[in-house]
Order: structure tokens, then C-alpha cells, then sequence
């Protein structure tokens, strides 16, 4: 299956290439130029690891069924998931499910991608005949930074660097990062929010100029944002998965339809859930779930995608975006696949941070999304309320999305939340939700949570405190070009 621009502005490309360059150069992300349909059928019975190795062979065309059977072997292995199914499903309700992908290594559902995609993007270089150093630039809300930190360290021929919005992260959210070991990994605060991060990483990716002086140095950039489709494309499995086993709890006939709420950010994972559907996945409804930064459910009110507000810090703050990257692929799709049109939409918001899309683009949309928000009262109290009718521990982020899956009720449709983190993660938020306790730090929070609930806390989160901080630069947005050649140059540690 070949890779076509969302600008129209590159010719298409593989699998392998669109990997590697992670976006498109010169602006627009890599869409797939058409999708497999999936058979549900045959499907049914089979574990995480295969339906992994089925769903992804069918998209990284031209990498051999051995190559992603031993990928998706090594990773999705009881070595770095706590479950042995990869993810997990457990009933919030009679009607919701919570879909718990934080059981990786750093306890983000980021992890299931970012596990993956290292033995992708190596297979990828590989078979393009790339011999060059790979810095892997990554903006971080929080959570995609650990994880990336973790999927890439120690990796043969690659440098990581890591920016974060200073100020912008839970406080467990930036140990988990300054404290990473490893030999060529590079973490670096940005005085800054998200958005001016991931805005300089895609100056850096989009600058010819610098791309071509790297190129010269034996350097090339990767991403591991969801901009790159060899993130995001890891993330569509889990959503097959979850459908077949409620299928297999006999809480669907097979073909029924589900609701999916995703908490939302960037996107990525609800982009995932869309092109699941789109494959044939009995999806009817996507909710896309944000916080008081509602950039995205006022643009699915409106039509009109505006990012000149005020910006919000939240209690969840790896949804704490304007600028939703991925929706990019989401409008190629809802323009019927016109570039066009997208180019002209993203030219006017660079242009001025602001764009509206057509008549019949809204009505696709419609069709397949329901958007709302919560504010942090609310949030707190989905918290609150879902540990007093069930027991479960839900983080800010799943939050978000079960309080604004309420608004959509009641149906009579299965709903299923993914869960993106562990508690754990933003203890102190949970909790001041659950007891009302105020915690004189994170660690204290950690342990008190811990022995309300009963609930272990995540491995990555116990054992913090002992870590020594390896990495505490703070820079202004404007130096992160200089970082990363620093980073480049050097080429810490690793042997290629
Ligand atoms: C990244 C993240 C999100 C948002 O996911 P997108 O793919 O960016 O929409 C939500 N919750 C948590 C905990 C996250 O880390």
C-alpha cells in the first residue's frame, strides 16, 4: 500500500519511506492511498500479538511477514506489558467499557505504538538502503515523551531528543523524563506550551535547507509524533481487538455497533478508531472528548477551526493542544481524499490560525463524530464517581472522556473509553477526586493512592523518587534548531 500526501505536494511513497521521513517534507502528512477491509471473522479467537501481525502486515507493504511477526513478538510480550493481552477491557457500567492501554512500560497508551515502532523504523531504513544517523525529534505533551524515550533508548544508530512544554507536564510526567538513562536520548524543557513545540519540530522537519546540510553529514530527522504514520498505525489494532472481545464476553453479536470515546488531543488515537471503522470495524460513533482547550468540539460545532484563544493549563495536560495535528488526515478524509481543498484549509490557518471547511466536508464529519468537553470540576467528579459505583481508578485524561460520554446518553449502545493513562501518573489530581486529600508532594500522593484503592502503583511511577534528574536543560522555543544539530552532531554513544 503506497503513502499519499494530505497537500498533494510529494509524489506517493511506501510504507518504508513514509516511516522514515515521518512527515511529508515541505508540509502535509502521509495518508494511506487506500484501506484494507477487515474480516472480522477471521479474526475472532486470535490474540493481541496476531491480530497485531495481521493489521499491520496489511499496512507495511513490502516488510516481510517475519520481520512484523518478530516485532510485534518481542514487544508485545509479558517483558513489557502487565497484562498478558496487551491491553485490558473492564466494565466501568452495564453500558461502558474502559479500554486500558496504559499497562506498558511508562504507563501511557502511548507506549503501544512507541514500543513497536523503533523495529519498524529500523526494518524501514534497512530496506531503503538508509545508512544514516536518525535523530528522532519529538514534542511532547507529557506522556509521548517517556514513552518515546523509552521505545528508542539505546537504539543502534539513532539519537532521541525530547522537548517539553516547561510548566506544561504533571510533575511524575517530568521525572519519568529527566531521569531517563541511556546513552542517546536528549530531553530538553522549551519555555513554552505544547503547541510551540510541536510548531518548532515541524519548522525543523519542513526546512529544506537544514534537511540537506543533515543529509550532508550522513543526519537524517525522524518523528515519533503521531504525525508519523508508523505511530499511529499500531494504534488501530488495539481498537479490533477490544471490539472482538467483547464479541467473545457475548456482550455483542457480531456486527453490532459500538461507540468509541476517545480523550483527545492530537488526534492520533481517535484518528486510529476512525480508520479501524473506515476499515469495516462496527464503529457508529466517534466521541472525541477534550478539555477546556475545546479547539476540536467547537470546530465539529461550527465547522470553523479557530486557534486564537486563550490557552488552558489543565489537570489533563497531555490534551492541553490548539493545534490537533492529525486532524489533517481527518479532513483529507472528510474532503473525500481532495488535497486541494486541505492545502487551501492549512495555508489560511498558517496564514492566520484560522480555517472553515465546506457544507458537504461538515456533513462527513457529522456523520461520523460526536465532540464535547469537560471542565475540571467535571472532571474531578467523573473521578470521584466512577471509584464510588465501580472501584475504578480513572486518570484526568480517561476522565475527560467518561464525563463527556454522559452527554451523549442514554443509548443503548455499547461504549468503549479508551483509558490513555494510569492514575498513577497524576496522583495528586486523583487524589484530591477521590478523598479530597491534598498531598504535601507527588510521592506522598503516590503512596496515599495507594493504599485507598488498594491499586499497585505503575511500575514506572514506583521507584522515582531514587532516580537522579540526568537531563535539566530549559530552552527558549527559537533554540530547539540548535539543539537538535547539537544533539545530531554529536551522535551520543551509539555506533553508527
Ligand atoms: C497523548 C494523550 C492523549 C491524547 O491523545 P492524542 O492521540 O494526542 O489525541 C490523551 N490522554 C493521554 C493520557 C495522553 O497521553
Amino acid at each position: 500500500m503506497r503513502y499519499v500526501s494530505t497537500r498533494g505536494n510529494h509524489a506517493p511513497v511506501g510504507a518504508a519511506e513514509a516511516i522514515h521521513l515521518g512527515m511529508v517534507p515541505g508540509g502535509g502528512l502521509f495518508a494511506p492511498e487506500d484501506l484494507p477491509r477487515l474480516d472480522l471473522g477471521a479474526l475472532r479467537g486470535l490474540g493481541y500479538r496476531e491480530i497485531a501481525r495481521r493489521a499491520l502486515g496489511a499496512f507495511l507493504e513490502g516488510f516481510s511477514e517475519d520481520e512484523i511477526a518478530s516485532a510485534a513478538g518481542e514487544v508485545y510480550g509479558p517483558e513489557r506489558f502487565d497484562v498478558p493481552s496487551v491491553a485490558d477491557l473492564v466494565p466501568l457500567d452495564d453500558r461502558r467499557y474502559l479500554l486500558e492501554l496504559f499497562h506498558g512500560p511508562t504507563g501511557a497508551f502511548k507506549d503501544v505504538a512507541l514500543q513497536i515502532l523503533p523495529r519498524i523504523l529500523a526494518a524501514a531504513k534497512r530496506k531503503l538502503g538508509v545508512t544514516s544517523h536518525t535523530v528522532i525529534l519529538v514534542a511532547t505533551s507529557g506522556d509521548t515523551g517517556k514513552a518515546a524515550l523509552e521505545g528508542f533508548r539505546d537504539g543502534e544508530g539513532l539519537s532521541v531528543v525530547v522537548f517539553y512544554p516547561h510548566g506544561g507536564v504533571s510533575e511524575i510526567q517530568r521525572l519519568q523524563m529527566v531521569t531517563t538513562e541511556g546513552s542517546n536520548v536528549h530531553v530538553f524543557g522549551v519555555r513554552g506550551t505544547f503547541d510551540d513545540c510541536q510548531g518548532g519540530a515541524k519548522r525543523i522537519f519542513a526546512d529544506r535547507r537544514l534537511a540537506a546540510r543533515l543529509e550532508r553529514e550522513g543526519l537524517a530527522l525522524s518523528s515519533a509524533n503521531s504525525i508519523n504514520w508508523g505511530r499511529l498505525c499500531p494504534q488501530i489494532v488495539y481498537y479490533v481487538w477490544a471490539y472482538l472481545r467483547l464479541v467473545d464476553l457475548g456482550r455483542l453479536r457480531e456486527g453490532e455497533r459500538i461507540d468509541v470515546c476517545v480523550p483527545t488531543g492530537n488526534f492520533g488515537n481517535i484518528l486510529a478508531a476512525f480508520y479501524a471503522r473506515s476499515m469495516g470495524l462496527p464503529i457508529e460513533k466517534l466521541v472525541c472528548a477534550s478539555n477546556r482547550n475545546k479547539v476540536l468540539p467547537d470546530f465539529f460545532a461550527t465547522g470553523v477551526y479557530d486557534r486564537n484563544r486563550e490557552f488552558h493549563r489543565t489537570i489533563s495536560p497531555s490534551m492541553d493542544i490548539l493545534v490537533s495535528s492529525n486532524l489533517e488526515r481527518f479532513l483529507f478524509e472528510a474532503a473525500g481524499r481532495d488535497p486541494d481543498r486541505v492545502r487551501r484549509w492549512y495555508a489560511e490557518f498558517e496564514e492566520t490560525g484560522r480555517f472553515a471547511v465546506d457544507g458537504a466536508a461538515k456533513a462527513a464529519m457529522d456523520e461520523v463524530v460526536a465532540a464535547g468537553w469537560a471542565d475540571e470540576a467535571r472532571t474531578l467528579e467523573a473521578i470521584r464517581a466512577a471509584y464510588r459505583a465501580s472501584g475504578r481508578v480513572l486518570d484526568p485524561h480517561t476522565a475527560v472522556g467518561a464525563a463527556v460520554c454522559e452527554d451523549f446518553g442514554p443509548s443503548d449502545r455499547v461504549t468503549v473509553i479508551a483509558a490513555t493513562a494510569s492514575p498513577y501518573k497524576f496522583s495528586r489530581d486523583v487524589l484530591r477526586a477521590i478523598a479530597g486529600e491534598e498531598a504535601a508532594d507527588e510521592f506522598r500522593s503516590v503512596a496515599r493512592l495507594e493504599e485507598l484503592t488498594g491499586l499497585p502503583a505503575h511500575r514506572s511511577v514506583a521507584g522515582l523518587r531514587e532516580r537522579p534528574v540526568r537531563h535539566d536543560r530549559l530552552i527558549g522555543v527559537g533554540a530547539m534548531e540548535a539543539c537538535v544539530l547539537e544533539v545530531a552532531r554529536a551522535r551520543c554513544g551509539t555506533r553508527s
